[in-house]
């Protein structure tokens, strides 16, 4: 019965479930045995951590702090500040400001970084280290360390660690699970973007299966917002605009959040996150985009695009990263410039029939 090959068993070869991540075994077994021979390992994972990065790097801290390795996580940002949505997370006992990070690990682990440049301060203490393993899903990773678990088809790099805690026979306990689930969770857009498969659905059930409780995870992560992010949607929604030449003439929505918006009502940066599935509703727009003004003044760009667009490529042009239908960058110009050559770029952007 062909049911029978979509089972909830431990992906990979061992399991009886869905395929694991599409990783060479040579690299699975020489990171396996280069984690298993460390007695000390270095986390870190991008800069403005999300939910797969930091979730992925804390449930490798917890499970290789369980095989009784001592376990520094960290990630590179200037302001050190775990981001409110993500305070819910277990193992946040592991992270250690940059300073305090090892100067030259002797083993390193990068989570969800695309670039060196990503991890921020710690890139320093990344060229460092005598072995870099990078474990991460995105398409643009060219594997900057010494050995990569990079799988562009997983649908999180939490998809990589549920596999390499498998292999490193680690059991997933309800901690270590809420972790990635909050990751998986995140990056499938609640299992509504195209990475979902089955796969995707198959490691749910098994982390579900640990006993954590998803209704809490979901309201941590979307349900809940302080009053002033209503006041500051308001403001962006007031001054959101529809181009529809724009793009091909495929449209395209867009808004901004100044700095200025957030000091009236108290609102740190990082709660202004997710407002770009408010703007990318627009059906008269493939591409949506969220100028996000951060603390130092730095224009934190976020766009999506509904598939004809690979915003990946466009951010990439303006040193950023993503992927195909969601992607970012930092623009240091004025509003106004920053909005000016990113059209332009999307003027010639290649427009593909959506897949
Ligand atoms: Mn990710």
């Amino acid at each position: 019965m062909r049911g029978d090959r979509i089972g909830l068993g431990r992906a990979g070869p061992v399991g009886n479930g869905t395929p694991g991540p599409d990783v060479p075994e040579s690299a699975w077994a020489r990171a396996v045995g280069l984690i298993s021979a460390a007695p000390e390992v270095a986390l870190a994972c991008h800069v403005s951590p999300d939910a797969d990065a930091l979730g992925s790097m804390l449930a490798a801290g917890r499970a290789l702090t369980g095989l009784g390795k001592k376990v520094v996580a960290s990630f590179g940002d200037r302001r050190f500040v775990v981001p409110r949505l993500l305070r819910f997370l277990p193992g946040q006992e592991l992270l250690v400001e940059p300073a305090g990070y090892p100067a030259a690990p002797e083993v390193m682990i990068t989570f969800d970084a695309s670039t060196t440049a990503r991890l921020g301060l710690l890139n320093r203490n990344a060229a460092r280290a005598r072995e870099l393993i990078v474990m991460d899903h995105h398409p643009s990773n060219e594997g900057f360390g010494t050995m990569s678990l990079i799988d562009p088809a997983a649908a999180a790099t939490a998809v990589l660690v549920e596999e390499l805690l498998r292999r490193l026979g680690v059991p997933l306990d309800r901690d270590i699970a809420m972790c990635l689930y909050a990751g998986l969770v995140t990056d499938t857009g609640s299992f509504r973007h195209a990475s979902t498969t089955p796969a995707a659905h198959a490691m749910a059930a098994r982390l579900i299966a640990t006993g954590l409780r998803t209704d809490e995870i979901a309201r941590e992560l979307w349900d809940r917002s302080p009053f002033g992010y209503l006041k500051v949607l308001g403001l962006a929604l007031d001054r959101v605009a529809l181009e529809r030449d724009a793009v091909h003439g495929l449209g395209l929505v867009w808004t901004f959040v100044p700095r200025l918006d957030r000091a009236a009502y108290g609102l740190p940066y990082a709660e202004v996150e997710g407002m770009i599935d408010v703007i990318r509703r627009a059906d008269e727009a493939e591409v949506a985009v969220v100028l996000k003004e951060d603390d130092d003044g730095a224009w934190q760009v976020s766009t999506r695009s509904k598939g004809a667009v690979d915003m990946s490529r466009v951010c990439t042009a303006f040193g950023g990263g993503g992927h195909r239908m969601a992607a970012g960058y930092t623009s240091l110009l004025t509003v106004e410039e920053t909005m000016t050559s990113l059209r332009d770029l999307l003027a010639s952007a290649p427009v593909e029939p959506p897949r």
